[in-house]
């Protein structure tokens, strides 16, 4: 396995690290606190290609390979967790979805669009009463010549306000139970959806979350993503891309919280010596390096395997867990090397630590990994092939 990057993908990072320190940075304090961020940010991450970085040139995107995104997503969480969210989102569960699933017309009607930062795609999983136990889902969709009517809500659904597209999972056969759940594209303009923000969130501020609701939405057949009762297998599908994302921006808080406490060690004086001299200071900053390396492994790993086509659930699923875990202890420990001052808006590390503690949540929470990851060592969990798998890279054209 080659562990260098490409020419390509150096210059990638460089990219979104200058836009990072020059278009977040400044900023991201304020937008944190108050909640909100400029919109502006999403037009300048379509124009430098961000918005599709793995998605093939003939649907609009970048064309380059999925370990890109990692990169992408690794940067922008180095600015703050919002941001990676937003692409997680868009480009991992929602665009890396239609690529993988959708139909020609759908591709070029949705995933075109999305590629190129005209539209904002969304994803709605989580209900009030189903978050990990996914099949517990209300919502239903109930056919009626070519239309579904939809009825339902959705929760904790990033982008809520913001994006132009959802992918909606529900039941169209309640009976079969995994095997009735479907998957819709449903646009904010459809009647009978509305959607609403979630308020006083304890992390990721500057990102938009909340409900959407469908009161008797109706979805015309040509908008089912995949076959009647394919929509479990295409949600877990799509997180298998949303996990990788999230597990690369983890290593890009790991960096920022790196970064800053690094710099606090040389500048802060106790008992007559710079604070990173105590071994205990040490310490810390040697298991942050170390979650960094490894996790930094496991991820591009995951993208490996991404590009050769393969199934990754597995492999994605552990450089998840681990990735968030390392980047919550992370992000506590930058905290506490800046003793009480990382208690205070006056350094980002306490936002490092309210931002690592939803990716420990959303897309499996720590509890879903570690139980996966025993059922494949103890053979309870074997995967096979999908009838439909993300393109591997180089793209055909
Ligand atoms: C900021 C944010 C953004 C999000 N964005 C999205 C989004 O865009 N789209 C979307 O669909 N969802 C999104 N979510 C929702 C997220 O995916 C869910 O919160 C997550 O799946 C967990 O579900 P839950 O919150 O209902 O917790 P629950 O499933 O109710 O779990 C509660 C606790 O019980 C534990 N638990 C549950 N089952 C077991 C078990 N079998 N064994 C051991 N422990 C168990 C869990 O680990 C957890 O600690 C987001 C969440 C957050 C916080």
């Amino acid at each position: 396995m080659n562990f260098d990057f490409t020419e390509e993908q150096q210059l990638l990072r460089k990219t979104v690290r200058q836009f990072v320190d020059s278009e977040i940075m400044p900023f991201i304090s304020k937008w944190d606190t108050d909640g909100s961020f400029d919109p502006a940010i999403w037009k300048r991450l379509a124009q430098l290609g961000l918005m599709g970085v793995c998605i093939p040139e003939k649907y609009g995107g970048a064309g380059m390979d999925y370990n890109s995104l990692a990169i992408v997503c690794e940067e922008l969480e180095r600015g703050d967790t919002a941001f990676r969210t937003a692409v997680s989102v868009h480009t991992g569960l929602n665009s890396m979805t239609l690529l993988q699933w959708g139909t020609e017309a759908q591709k070029q009607k949705y995933l075109m669009p999305q590629a190129k930062g005209e539209k904002i795609g969304a994803f709605g999983l989580t209900e009030p009463g189903a978050g990990s136990d996914v099949a517990s889902m209300a919502s239903f969709a109930k056919r009626e010549g070519d239309v579904y009517i939809l009825n339902g809500q959705k929760t904790w659904i990033s982008l809520c306000d913001v994006a132009d597209h959802f992918i909606v999972f529900a039941y169209t056969d309640k009976s079969k139970k995994h095997h009735g759940i479907t998957a819709f594209i449903v646009e904010r303009t459809m009647p009978g959806f509305s959607s609403k923000a979630i308020k006083g969130k304890y992390g990721i501020r500057a990102g938009n979350t909340g409900e959407l609701f469908f009161e008797d939405v109706r979805i015309p057949v040509e908008n089912r993503l995949g076959e009647e009762g394919e929509g479990f297998k295409i949600a877990m599908s799509a997180l298998d891309n949303g996990r990788f994302t999230v597990a690369a921006g983890a290593v890009g808080l790991i960096s920022a919280c790196l970064e800053a406490s690094v710099k606090y060690c040389k500048e802060r004086m106790t008992f007559g010596k710079y604070i990173g001299e105590h071994q205990l200071v040490g310490q810390m900053i040697a298991k942050m390096e170390a979650g960094y390396q490894m996790s930094r492994l496991l991820v591009y790993r995951v993208g490996e395997l991404k590009n050769q086509g393969v199934r990754n659930t597995r492999e994605t699923s552990l450089a998840k867990w681990q990735a968030c875990d390392f980047a919550n202890k992370a992000a506590d420990d930058a905290v506490q090397i800046h003793g009480a001052y990382g208690y205070s808006d006056e350094y980002p590390v306490a936002r490092y630590l309210r931002n690592s503690k939803a990716p420990v949540i959303y897309e499996g929470t720590r509890e879903i990994h570690t139980i996966m990851q025993a059922d494949y060592v103890l053979g309870r969990r074997v995967d096979k092939p999908l009838n439909k798998m993300l393109p591997k890279w180089p793209f055909e054209e």
